[in-house]
């Protein structure tokens, strides 16, 4: 026949007469050690130097600066060092680069008519720029690509026709400073703080005011 009264078991807190209570005092015991316990260690972490920093400000210089060497952030192009190649466009994986090269029927000189680079698809993978011979194409320490709309996620680097570089692989014209053809570009969407270093969305601008008559 089976017993309706489970046999006590060892250490079951009902088993004995008062344990309950004492049962009840210890939990409330570890509860309160271990609230004094978590709470020590972030009471002691005010007098510690932060591991971690306010972004975008209370830093003592541009983010940029403190990135290591071969950041792969947004890309930009020097045209005037571009042979017009389009191996950086054969070989990324995902289509990012839209190369026009044009040839002018009268001087037969070859053009970069077009050299988009679409930041919104680029998984910033850095073979384009493996592929250039010329150090044309190179990944910036820039990182603040957000934008409100996808078209503004596509940058255009040829803003008029550019003569194809004729220079060697290691020669040509000296290499700008890195990002500074990228702000160029961008420049329309982002203000950047002066103290910071750090490019901000850019103000809408205000929409056109309505012309007399047009208000109601
Ligand atoms: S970094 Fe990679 S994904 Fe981006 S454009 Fe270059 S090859 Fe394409
Ligand atoms: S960026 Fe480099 S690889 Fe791309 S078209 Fe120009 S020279 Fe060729």
């Amino acid at each position: 026949m089976v017993s309706a009264v489970p046999t006590p078991v060892k250490g079951d807190r009902s088993s004995t007469q008062g344990a309950p209570l004492r049962a009840w005092l210890q939990d409330i015991t570890r509860a309160s050690t271990s609230i004094f316990e978590g709470l020590a260690v972030t009471m002691s972490w005010m007098f510690r130097r932060p591991a971690t920093i306010q972004y975008p400000d209370r830093i003592d210089k541009p983010v940029q600066e403190m990135l290591p060497d071969g950041y792969r952030g947004i890309l930009e192009v020097d045209l005037l060092r571009c042979s017009g190649c389009m191996l950086c466009q054969r070989a990324c994986p995902i289509d990012c680069l839209d190369i026009v090269v044009v040839k002018d029927p009268q001087t037969k000189g070859r053009f970069i008519e077009r050299f988009d680079i679409d930041i919104g698809k680029c998984m910033y993978c850095g073979i384009c720029s493996e592929a250039c011979n010329f150090d044309a194409l190179q990944h910036t320490t820039e990182f603040e690509g957000s934008a409100t709309s996808l078209d503004d996620l596509l940058l255009h680097f040829a803003t008029r026709p550019v003569p194809v570089s004729k220079h060697k692989a290691g020669q040509g014209p000296a290499r700008r400073p890195q990002g500074s053809i990228l702000r160029e570009v961008i420049k329309p969407l982002y203000t950047r703080d002066k103290r910071t270093g750090v490019d901000h969305l850019a103000p809408a601008e205000a929409p056109p005011a309505p012309a007399k008559g047009d208000e109601e």
